[in-house]
């Protein structure tokens, strides 16, 4: 197997942070190195994306920040090839195991084919433009890539 990384496509690196540049969901922080945050539950560690004003695994009712590691690995996904109209498919929309924490996101800057999709890939998190209002601000979303930098072939 040679390395064939003679990548030509290089995604635009626009991460540099633009002030003109918001997270289309609030969980997701923009900067220098883009991450999730999760609410984790201070009794009983659950962590949800979401706002909650309990949680639902023991009713506490207290939360604190965590950040989420940018890695994963892919734990189930599905290739979805009807969307709404202007959503552009197939896409693959996967759920990512990041170190124990679940996160709901498509597999990006791959082929959305089977044989390119694999459970238990390594993936990291990337963030790209969803679009750009009036104004020229953009909206920036995330989805996980293949994590190429591993260096080691998959068991
Ligand atoms: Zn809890």
């Amino acid at each position: 197997m040679t390395d064939t990384s003679t990548s030509t496509a290089a995604p635009p690196d626009s991460a540099d942070t633009q002030p003109g540049a918001v997270p289309i969901v609030d969980y997701l922080v923009l900067g220098d190195q883009p991450h999730l945050i999760a609410h984790e539950c201070t009794k009983c560690s659950a962590r949800y994306f979401d706002h909650r004003n309990a949680c639902a695994s023991c009713f506490g009712t207290e939360f604190t920040d965590v950040d989420v590691p940018t890695t994963g690995t892919l734990r189930t996904y599905t290739i979805v090839s009807f969307a709404a109209p202007g959503v552009p498919v197939p896409f693959v929309a996967g759920v990512i195991d990041c170190d124990g924490t679940h996160v709901r996101g498509n597999v990006i800057n791959t082929d959305p084919t089977p044989e390119n999709i694999t459970l238990g890939m390594p993936l990291r998190l990337a963030t790209y433009v969803v679009g750009t209002d009036d104004n020229g601000v953009e909206a920036i979303g995330f989805g996980f890539e293949p994590d190429t930098s591993g260096n080691g072939e998959a068991v």
